[in-house]
């Protein structure tokens, strides 16, 4: 019986039992979300658990060691702020690591959405002196192309979150395509699955 059989044949309510890639226990999900990861490519099923492709507690670790940083203070416009921000967004190859990410306010972090950091200061003429952002914006070409060289040549398992993943997926099915902008998570999930979802060296 295939994987995806296997989990059809399941109540929906089953708690599929996921780990991530160095097999730390996370919250079991349904059978449906099961399938969807399979789909997506970014996961698969060895004796009845769902095992991730990428990495979601270090992803909450790094977002632990960034608020611990910068404190609670919007790196943009210097409200109180909570969320945490990447400096080059994740859809142009942006990792979650401490030299891309800064604590932002909901309003800020959520009004830039995907623009890039000299972008968003032309637009709102904050004057941010966060180190990280004045680092990146200095040479933002740079860390752009190198971002997305990164992201073409990096294994899945550097990946630290499903929209980190989905943007790796998407830059290795089309490696010449340009990257967009715009996340394209609702496309994903309707994509044919290819038929071997991980490269070998990927498995563990
Ligand atoms: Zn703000």
């Amino acid at each position: 019986m295939t994987a995806r059989a296997w989990l059809q044949t399941l109540p929906q309510d089953y708690p599929v039992p996921v780990v991530d890639l160095e097999g730390n226990r996370l919250t079991p999900c349904t059978p449906a979300k099961a399938l969807q990861n399979l789909e997506d490519g970014l996961a698969w099923l060895e004796d009845g658990v769902l095992r991730l492709g990428y990495r979601p507690l270090a992803y909450r670790h790094i977002l632990r060691r960034v608020r611990r940083r910068d404190g609670w203070v919007c790196a943009w416009c210097g409200d109180p702020g909570s969320t945490v921000d990447h400096v080059i967004p994740v859809c142009w190859g942006g990792r979650t690591r401490l030299d891309n990410c800064v604590v932002a306010c909901r309003a800020c972090n959520h009004s830039r959405n995907n623009a890039l950091p000299s972008e968003f200061i032309a637009r709102t003429g904050f004057q941010p002196t966060h180190p990280v952002i004045l680092r990146i914006v200095a040479e933002e070409k740079k860390y752009l192309e190198k971002a997305a060289r990164s992201l073409r040549h990096r294994p899945l398992a550097s990946c630290l979150s499903k929209e980190e993943a989905q943007i790796w997926l998407l830059a290795h099915r089309d490696p010449a395509a340009p990257l967009s902008p715009e996340p394209a998570k609702p496309v994903l999930s309707r994509w044919k699955a290819r038929p071997t979802p991980f490269p070998e060296v990927y498995l563990p």
